[in-house]
């Protein structure tokens, strides 16, 4: 079972709705099984921050002496409550996903523009590792969207890309048209990812490494996120890897002419 969307548009008016419809009862019932699942992992997942800083909170007040122990128990402090915003902010951005109504007001959207400030908003955490981010390809036809949904999905991959690269490489970010679809790869020269995990790296709260993956700051949201953001927006995600040899992720979206020849239009 899959969701699809519905362009509807309203002749006179000129306005153009999308549906979100869930195509059968399975899916409906897995749904709720899969939510229920996530608010499960979503408790599990915040108690380990919650915890650290009320920790954290302890030492400060034993301290209370000790200068130099207050400065460190205090940056900690800082680092495990900006893990804790973190999580919360992917844990509300993935159930609004997760919900019906995304992508209601879309609008055409040009991925060259979008992908440029995704570069751009990633260039702090490059230039700390000295990694290059080399961004080649333009496309003509727009894609339809919501702007800060596939922001945030292109960040994400340039995020990870980074975070799991080692310092002095590059970072890949390439944006091509083909077959009606408009691709962006995100290839980097990390350490690849595991057949066995490929899979496995897009579902809620998986990490390959969890201890790493928190030691780089990750939620383990947030290919999830990506995944959601693309399907919302009918298209798909691939992951190219082999250990040691780096990772590319494709996006393939449907560029507008194709989602406007599947109008039905009601006059
Ligand atoms: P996280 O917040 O842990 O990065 P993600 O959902 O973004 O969560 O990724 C899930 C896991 O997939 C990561 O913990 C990491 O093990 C692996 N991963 C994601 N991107 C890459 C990459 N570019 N190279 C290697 N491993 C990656």
């Amino acid at each position: 079972a899959t969701n699809m969307f519905v362009h509807v548009r309203v002749a006179p008016l000129g306005e153009e709705y999308i549906l979100l419809l869930a195509d059968d009862r399975t899916e409906i019932t897995r749904t709720a099984a899969v939510r229920n699942d996530f608010v499960a992992n979503v408790s599990h997942e915040l108690k380990t921050p919650v915890g650290a800083i009320s920790l954290l909170a302890e030492a400060i007040e034993g301290a209370a002496d000790d200068a130099v122990a207050v400065r460190r128990f205090t940056a900690r402090l800082h680092k495990e409550s900006a893990r804790l915003a973190a999580l919360v902010q992917d844990i509300i951005e993935l159930s609004r996903l997760q919900g019906a109504d995304v992508v209601l007001a879309g609008a055409g959207i040009d991925l060259n523009e979008v992908l440029a400030e995704a570069v751009d908003r990633n260039k702090l955490p490059a230039e700390e590792k000295r990694i290059t981010i080399s961004v080649g390809g333009t496309v003509e036809q727009q894609v339809f969207g919501d702007r800060d949904l596939l922001m945030t999905a292109l960040r994400n991959l340039i995020d990870n890309a980074i975070r799991y690269s080692p310092e002095d490489t590059t970072v890949g970010v390439g944006l091509r048209q083909r077959d009606g679809l408009i691709q962006v790869s995100v290839t980097d020269q990390g350490p690849g990812i595991a057949p066995e995990e490929q899979e496995r790296v897009f579902e809620r709260f998986y990490r390959i490494d969890a201890a790493r993956s928190r030691h780089t700051g990750g939620t383990g949201l947030g290919l999830s996120i990506v995944k959601h953001v693309v399907a919302n927006h009918g298209g798909e995600i691939s992951l190219w890897s082999r250990p040691g040899h780096g990772s590319t992720f494709t996006v393939r979206l449907p560029v507008i002419e194709d989602a406007v020849e599947n109008d039905q239009t009601i006059s």
